[in-house]
């Protein structure tokens, strides 16, 4: 086997493993940038999209920085939704599978009790929406005393979402963090006054290039009033015939309508909207990821991450 280009940066052995494990023979660009200034304490404001490899470039040094010994957690990550605070989770683990790093996720609609319980474990790692993080805050159910990295992933989609004074209040909270990482698509002007208030004379880093997906989609639009809609719809499945696709909705109630409409012509297919159950949306993604139905209707919950 060729040698990890990973080897290169002050790596522990369980850490290179794992990348070796997750076919991560090479650093992505933003990586390449972020993963020295991390390893080096140093802050940093990265702009980039999801697709660059952004998880790892913070997921590689977090796993890298925590001391496996100490019981409270020792890195946050803050980010807006629960199904990136889950992907960020399972990077996380993979990353530090062989150094049996302990990370847990913490976000709203499910049980907070079992929250509670897996953070009197060992926990090194916490990924968590700003509610849910706030509430353990409130309720005295989380150490942050021993946090020394604070990452906080997509901020531009937290403002938009209405969390960023969240946000500040629990970076209030957290005593004694010296290293911190910003992660935004754009730079808002508030994003750039929280990256101004907080971090230390972040690097700033900013990956331009269109990820590697980005590059092999091609977009076409087709103009159609709403009552021919769903027809122009059938005909364009028939004609392009997809092996796999996923189809946006603004509303549940499209979702729901399109859904009906494509059983009717007898195409597997499921659907993903905000109105579901998270264990639910869960297991929809993962078949869907296994390919047991090949066509998913869904609403922009899907489209992050
Ligand atoms: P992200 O931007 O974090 O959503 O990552 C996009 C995708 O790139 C994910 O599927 C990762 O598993 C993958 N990835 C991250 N880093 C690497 C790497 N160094 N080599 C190959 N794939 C990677």
């Amino acid at each position: 086997m060729t040698e990890n280009k990973f080897a290169a940066y002050p790596l522990d052995p369980s850490i290179i493993r794992a990348l070796d494990v997750l076919k991560y023979t090479a650093p992505t660009k933003v990586q390449e940038k972020v993963l020295p200034l991390l390893l080096n304490h140093q802050d940093v404001v990265v702009k980039s999209q999801t697709g660059s490899g952004k998880t790892a470039a913070f997921g590689i040094p977090l796993c890298e920085l925590v001391e496996w010994e100490e019981r409270a957690p020792q890195a946050l990550v803050l980010t807006p939704t629960r199904e990136l605070a889950t992907q960020i989770k399972e990077e996380i683990f993979n990353i530090g599978r062989y150094k049996r790093i302990k990370v847990e996720a913490l976000f709203g609609k499910s049980s907070y009790q079992s929250q509670v319980k897996n953070l009197k474990q060992r926990t090194h790692v916490v990924v968590a929406t700003p509610g849910r993080l706030f509430d353990h805050i409130q309720r005295g159910t989380i150490d942050l005393s021993k946090i020394k990295t604070v990452i906080i992933d997509e901020a531009d989609e937290m403002l938009a979402m209405g969390f960023i004074e969240q946000v500040e209040e629990i970076l209030n909270e957290i005593p004694n963090k010296k290293t911190m990482a910003l992660f935004s698509a754009t730079m808002p002007s508030a994003i750039a006054r929280l990256a101004e208030f907080f971090l230390k004379n972040p690097q700033e880093v900013s990956i331009e290039t269109a990820p590697e997906s980005k590059k092999k989609i091609q977009q076409q639009f087709v103009r159609v009033t709403d009552d021919t809609k769903l027809n122009t719809m059938k005909d364009l499945f028939i004609l392009e015939n997809p092996d796999s696709s996923i189809i946006f909705c603004n509303t549940k109630i499209m979702v729901d309508k399109l859904m009906s409409s494509m059983e009717r012509m007898n195409i597997k297919v499921n659907m993903l909207h905000g109105g579901m159950e998270q264990s639910d949306r869960s297991q929809v993604i993962k078949d869907f990821k296994r390919g047991y139905f090949r066509h998913l209707v869904a609403t922009d919950v899907a489209a992050r991450g």
